[in-house]
Formats: structure tokens, C-alpha cells, sequence
């Protein structure tokens, strides 16, 4: 069995004004086979929490750790950390011009594997992920996210889940921006992810709706950088019923 461990996790992030403190302790555990949703008003620092796992230079961590089967990801290059089994949907968020995806996906595979896919079964892979995710297939001749509506930017992340097989897989805020026949197709895929094998995924979002879809086995509630309360699948239904605010509270009367 992995396991991704996020022990007493502090960040900053660089602002004009100088450093801010955004991850104020984060403690989480994620073993395979399981689904952990991690909910949080805006500005809680999720993408943030994202972020510093994957290395984005803008973000610091000050103390704490990050460990995949006990092995020191902040330590590790962002290669590294995709090869150790890691996937983190944001690491790739840039416009690459000039690079089809095919390419790109082709690189990141050989990357992942540590050696290049033969290139008949690499065709066959690409033609049926793409059609599960109902993805046209002149999307493989354009350039990486050049001009991807938010939705089709949303299906090549779970693209890239599927061709890569990680162990782990970080996703934020995959819904949203998606109308209700694209967060079918995206949770589809995200379930069949799950469905693959012994995979790990820690689900960040600030709606519950993606939860109809994709059900967890642990709600994680995030306020202020900390996770406040942990629990299964109720809590997603009080936050439905009552959003944040007894959460923000707890948090207050915890500093
Ligand atoms: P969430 O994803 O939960 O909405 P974020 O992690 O995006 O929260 O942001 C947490 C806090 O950190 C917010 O107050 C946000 O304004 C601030 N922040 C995040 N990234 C930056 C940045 N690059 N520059 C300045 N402030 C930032
Ligand atoms: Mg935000
Ligand atoms: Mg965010």
C-alpha cells in the first residue's frame, strides 16, 4: 500500500507586498484506494496547499513535509516527483506554442515510464483515452492548452491521468467551470482512474456537486490553511446544508 503523507505543512506565497503566510499546519494522510475530498472556502489556500506539493516556485514552505511511501517529495525535482507516482493537475497550467499535444503527452509518458511508448500501442492508447473523455481528435495537433476553453483544458488534465497512471493524483477545482454534460464526462474519467487499480486521489473543490459524482471516502473541511475537521461523506452534506460558517468559527477558536 502508498501512502502520501502531508505532515504539519507551513507555506508562503510571494506577494508585492512581501511573504505571506498561507499554509498554517496541514496535516493529511492519503493511502491508495482512497478518495479524500478537501473542501474549503475561497481563499482558504487550496490551490495553495497544490501548489506547494508541486514545487510552483512562488510558493515556499517554510516547515513540515510531504512524503510519498516515506520518501521526501519536496526534495525532489517536478520529473522526480511525476516518476515517484505523483500526478498534480496544475503542473502543467501554461500555454505551450508550437507543442502539439501529442507530443507533449508522448514526452510526459516517456517521462512517467522511464521509456518511450511504442509508438502503434502509444496511438491506439491516445485515440481510445481520448474518445472516453469525448475529446475530438484534432485536439492532439494543437498546442498545449493554447486557447482550451476552461472545459477542454479540464478533459486534458484527466487526459493526462489516463495516459500517466500515477499512483497519486492531486486535482483542483477539476469542476469547475464545466457545465453539467462535461463534469459527467470528467468524473467519469476520474472514476475510472479510481477504478484502475489501488489509486489515491485527494479532490480539492469548493462545491459539493462533484460529489454526486465522484463519492469520497473521507471530507476534509479547510479554513484558514488547516484542515479544521475531517470526516466521511456526511460532512460534504452539512456543507451543502450550512456552507462554512460553524467551520470558520472552530477555526478561530483553535489559534
Ligand atoms: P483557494 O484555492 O482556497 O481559493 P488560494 O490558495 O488560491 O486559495 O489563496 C489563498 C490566499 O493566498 C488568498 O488570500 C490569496 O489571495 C493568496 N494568494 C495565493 N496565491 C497568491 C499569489 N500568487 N500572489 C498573491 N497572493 C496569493
Ligand atoms: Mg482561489
Ligand atoms: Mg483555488
Amino acid at each position: 500500500m502508498a501512502t502520501l503523507e502531508i505532515k504539519d505543512l507551513h507555506a508562503e506565497v510571494e506577494t508585492e507586498e512581501g511573504s505571506k503566510e498561507i499554509l498554517t499546519g496541514v496535516n493529511l494522510t492519503v493511502s491508495s484506494g482512497e478518495t479524500h475530498a478537501f473542501m474549503g472556502p475561497n481563499g482558504s489556500g487550496k490551490s495553495t496547499l497544490a501548489y506547494a506539493i508541486a514545487g510552483h516556485p512562488k510558493y515556499n514552505v517554510t516547515s513540515g513535509s510531504v512524503l510519498l511511501d516515506g520518501e521526501e517529495v519536496l526534495e525532489m525535482s517536478v520529473d522526480e516527483r511525476a516518476r515517484a507516482g505523483l500526478f498534480l493537475a496544475m503542473q502543467y497550467p501554461v500555454e505551450v506554442p508550437g507543442v502539439s499535444m501529442s507530443n507533449f503527452l508522448r514526452s510526459a509518458a516517456t517521462a512517467t515510464r522511464g521509456e518511450a511508448p511504442q509508438i502503434r500501442h502509444w496511438v491506439k492508447e491516445v485515440k481510445q483515452a481520448m474518445g472516453n473523455l469525448e475529446i475530438d481528435e484534432s485536439f492532439s495537433e494543437r498546442s498545449v492548452n493554447e486557447g482550451f476553453s476552461g472545459g477542454e483544458k479540464k478533459r486534458h488534465e484527466i487526459l493526462q491521468l489516463d495516459l500517466l497512471d500515477p499512483k497519486f493524483a492531486i486535482l483542483d477545482e477539476t469542476d469547475s467551470g464545466l457545465d453539467v454534460d462535461a463534469l459527467r464526462v470528467v468524473s467519469d474519467g476520474i472514476n475510472r482512474y479510481r477504478e484502475s487499480g489501488d489509486k489515491g486521489v485527494l479532490l480539492i473543490t469548493h462545491y459539493t456537486r462533484i460529489l454526486k459524482h465522484i463519492k469520497p471516502d473521507y471530507v476534509h473541511v479547510f479554513v484558514g490553511g488547516q484542515v479544521v475537521e475531517s470526516g466521511g461523506p456526511e460532512l460534504a452534506d452539512e456543507l451543502e446544508e450550512s456552507g462554512y460558517v460553524r467551520f470558520a468559527n472552530k477555526k478561530e477558536a483553535t489559534v
